[in-house]
């Protein structure tokens, strides 16, 4: 009998507990969207119980008592946006210089102090999760920046990461030819040769904690008269083919770089999860992604910015890409591909705009709630968190923006958010 009541006495101490542990949150909205219906809803209450939405229920009906009430009533509520594709440990690189000066001149302590700016600019920036796209020669420093900002030390996105990325030998940043061959120069990433080495890479990469396996799988691309672009593949059959069997064997998955057929079908072949760029993708590629589910994460701003430079710089394949991206887009969204949101961020400056991308989307085609459905749902497919993360719905985590006026009928308001809260904390307030 008294061992039953001490069980009661202690079921009471840790119920209690909970209750006060528990912290709620109501969030008046005057505007708030349905991204998967893309319905916009007046006078919105958002109730969030500690990092979670317990439920949205109209302004009306509002009588519940919480420990915070947040006034957003002259503005406009949507879930927090997610970037498929970035580099926080990268700070643009147009030329090669840009890059190489990255590598040989900054420590890995002092890239990664500065990618702890990227990351707070990435979260004001409205962007609540990311998938970073390799480190680009910093080592395994993506999970310290992940951990740190899970441990609250450091504010930032949620993190998906995949540390070095793997490239075949030879073929990747910084090249050897530009420098002394007596030089041991560091590397872009981690370089393997052989299908026995592909397995270990990416082994090595999981078991320092990537969550997902990035590869270059396409290289030198180049314009054919007929139109059409081609490039040279980077891997043997074996090497990427052994990258992608290893990485789904693990429960991970691969994003391939992939320019042209020439890495995007040997990338699809090997089980990849999204192509990334895919700039010179034929209606082939285009017709097998649709039919395989795979994701396109288009880069397209990146690219537009990089274009003009690189062709100073002697090289003009950008510019080409430029001028044919809006047919290929349109082509491709009208086949039906799924579109994941993914900037490149880092591959260009951190203070330019994340949130570029989706007027281009918008003017070649897409409507507003598609574009913003980049970066919500179909993002958070793609990372496999579907009703965690992308959407104001009851047991998503508790991450919102805010903007003043109405993106659905302007896009470009994604590219002043106001108000940022992550995990139910606020991380911005400019109202
Ligand atoms: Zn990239």
């Amino acid at each position: 009998m008294k061992k039953h009541l001490l069980l009661l006495f202690a079921l009471i101490q840790i119920l209690s507990f909970a209750t006060l542990a528990q912290k709620t949150i109501a969030v008046k909205c005057g505007k708030l969207l349905n991204v998967r219906t893309g319905e916009v809803l007046s006078n919105q209450v958002i109730i969030i119980t500690n990092n979670t939405i317990e439920s949205i229920i109209p302004a009306s009906s509002f009588k519940q008592k919480t420990d915070t009430l947040i006034n957003l009533s002259n503005y406009f509520v949507l879930p927090g946006l997610i970037d498929c594709h970035t580099h926080v440990l990268l700070q643009a690189d147009i030329t090669a210089e840009d890059y190489n000066v990255q590598l040989l001149k900054q420590s890995i302590p002092l890239r990664t102090i500065r990618a702890v700016s990227s990351c707070y600019k990435a979260l004001q920036n409205g962007f609540t999760t990311i998938r970073d796209l390799g480190t680009e020669g910093a080592g395994f420093a993506d999970v310290d920046l992940q951990k740190a900002i899970e441990e609250g030390y450091i504010s930032g996105p949620r993190m998906f990461v995949s540390t070095l990325a793997i490239n075949s030998t030879g073929h990747y940043p910084i090249k050897a030819s530009e420098y002394s061959w007596e030089l041991n120069l560091p590397k872009g990433l981690q370089e393997i040769t052989g299908a026995d080495e592909a397995r270990k890479a990416v082994r090595q990469q999981i078991e320092h904690g990537a969550d997902w396996i990035k590869i270059y799988a396409d290289r030198n691309y180049y314009k054919l008269d007929d139109g059409t672009y081609r490039s040279l593949p980077n891997f043997t059959t074996d090497e990427i083919n052994a990258i992608g069997d290893e990485t789904i064997k693990s429960r991970k998955k691969l994003a391939a770089h992939a320019m042209t057929r020439d890495g995007i079908i040997a990338a699809i072949n090997a089980g990849a999860t999204s192509i990334e760029h895919g700039s010179g993708m034929d209606e082939e590629c285009v017709q097998l992604m649709v039919n395989k589910k795979i994701y396109w994460c288009p880069t397209i701003f990146v690219n537009e910015y990089v274009a003009e430079g690189r062709a100073k710089a002697g090289s003009n394949i950008n510019m080409q890409f430029k001028e044919s991206m809006p047919a290929i887009f349109k082509r491709a969204i009208n086949a039906g591909i799924k579109v994941a949101y993914g900037t490149d961020i880092g591959g260009y400056d951190w203070n330019l705009p994340e949130a570029k991308d989706f007027e281009y989307m918008v003017n070649w085609g897409m409507t507003t709630t598609q574009a913003i459905q980049t970066a919500t749902i179909t993002a958070a497919e793609l990372l496999g968190k579907t009703g965690l993360i992308g959407e104001i719905k009851t047991g998503a985590l508790a991450d919102l923006i805010a903007v003043n006026g109405d993106p659905t009928k302007d896009i470009q308001l994604l590219q002043q958010i106001k108000w940022v809260m992550k995990n139910g904390i606020i991380y911005k307030s400019d109202k």
